[in-house]
């Protein structure tokens, strides 16, 4: 049994002071706000948020941040740039790359990440011996850079969408591709999740998977009650290309074929019509924004604010890691609605850090996470507030004023993962350097 005792901390009842969190297998026992500090108590200085979920991951694209700058290009350019990554990927690099990137997120304040996984498969589209290899890679890195992962594993059967229909997959998406849905299926099958893994299930986007698949994906991940994220609406040729094929929208086909559920993530959910958004809404789905990689991208600014009111919960991910800062996510969720709705506050504290926290857990099938609470998962996260940052600033009010840089200590499943602005792995920038050289090289 371990007792944080927390400066501060934020409780569903809001910020209280003296804190005492008492854990023990890996959950909350007890919580008891008010009290002094024990001798033995681990002191969590600053405010102890609960832990934060980045609900949309793709590890391997940290490998492309600073370097796709000079040249301008749009999304679809910025996509060659990342499938040229992939060349040097096989189980042993991205078992390096993906370990140093979650060593990074930790760092940052993610304790769980939603890995939406499509790279499966040797070049040409060959099984490796098991056929999960690459899948297995990920769930050690995170194990080893301590954050708990829901592998989203990624259905992904065609190359891409015209108004003319589907096109063949490339040379590089033959990796992504199982066959068929029961493959892909029976692939899926074979992992299991622990206590700090869980297999879940994506779609790729429409794109990506035919109409006539979806509801199978659909179907297989219902069986298990296995949470389904799926890339909706990101950019507005994906929109034309359904319109012109499916005549409907995105949003429209998942709905047609039974995808919009209380399980189901949609990724981006940045060009919406006012039907999508009602169906979005009715469903109780959540939506996944990335705003620090829709801004990089150029993609657009998503309907936040309407998109809650109509019932869809909001999650929050880095998606392409241009930056790994869940505070600057949370931040940009509402500096996003400010410039495009000239009003301040169109989201609350409590309301960015419900995304980041509580949502996000549950959004990757953590149904017992992302609150201080008794009986809930351990994970929390320490923020300073006497840095050049966060100074002076209302502890109820820090996620708009810190950065990843304010997080000192991180506790995941009851163990401390970062101590003092340390992760427990060592330097993390070397970690990085070194695994993003080997897949360049
Ligand atoms: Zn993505």
């Amino acid at each position: 049994m371990t007792t944080y005792w927390c400066e501060h901390a934020l409780l569903p009842g809001g910020v209280r002071r003296s804190v005492r969190v008492v854990v023990a297998d890996g959950r909350v026992r007890d919580v008891l706000p008010g009290v002094a500090a024990q001798p033995d108590d681990v002191p969590l200085r600053g405010i102890a948020l609960p832990g934060l979920a980045n609900g949309h991951s793709h590890a391997f694209h940290r490998a492309l941040r600073g370097l796709t700058h000079d040249d301008g290009g749009n999304f679809w350019t910025w996509r060659e740039a990342m499938y040229a990554v992939t060349h040097r990927l096989d189980p042993d690099t991205y078992r390096s790359l993906a370990t140093a990137v979650f060593a990074e997120m930790v760092l940052a304040g993610y304790t769980v990440v939603g890995e939406f996984h499509y790279l499966h498969h040797a070049p040409g589209g060959r099984p490796y011996d098991d056929p999960n290899a690459m899948g297995v890679a990920l769930i050690e890195a995170a194990r080893t850079a301590g954050i708990r992962i829901t592998l989203l594993d990624t259905c992904y059967l065609e190359g891409g969408l015209t108004a003319g229909g589907h096109v063949p997959l490339d040379e590089v998406q033959q990796r992504f591709s199982d066959g068929s849905v029961k493959a892909w299926a029976e692939r899926v099958d074979l992992m299991d999740g622990d206590a700090t893994t869980r297999i879940g299930t994506a779609v790729h986007s429409v794109r990506a998977v035919p109409g006539p698949d979806l509801a199978a994906v659909g179907e297989f991940a219902a069986r298990d009650g296995r949470p389904l994220h799926v890339h909706l609406s990101e950019q507005p040729g994906e929109n034309l290309a359904c319109e012109g094929f499916y005549e409907c929208s995105p949003t429209e086909l998942l709905a047609k074929n039974g995808l919009l559920t209380e399980a189901t993530t949609v990724v981006h959910a940045t060009h919406l019509s006012e039907m999508d958004i009602g169906l979005l809404g009715a469903a109780r789905s959540t939506a996944c924004f990335c705003p620090t990689t829709e801004r990089d991208l150029a993609d657009g600014i998503g309907p936040a604010r309407v998109l809650h009111d109509a019932g869809a919960p909001l999650s929050l991910g880095s998606d392409q890691h241009a930056v790994i800062d869940p505070f600057e996510e949370m931040r940009a969720v509402e500096m996003h609605e400010r410039l495009d709705s000239l009003e301040r506050g169109r989201f609350g504290p409590t309301e960015l850090l419900g995304m980041a926290c509580l949502h996000g857990y549950r959004s990757l099938g953590w149904d017992d996470g992302g609150v201080i609470a008794r009986g809930q998962l351990a994970d929390l996260v320490a923020v300073r507030l006497d840095s050049p940052r966060t100074a002076g600033c209302d502890p109820a009010q820090v996620l708009y004023a810190a950065t990843s840089a304010d997080v000192t200590d991180v506790v995941v499943g009851g163990d401390q993962v970062v101590v003092a602005g340390k992760h427990r792995l060592g330097d993390v920038g070397s970690l990085l350097s070194r695994a993003i050289a080997a897949v360049r090289r």
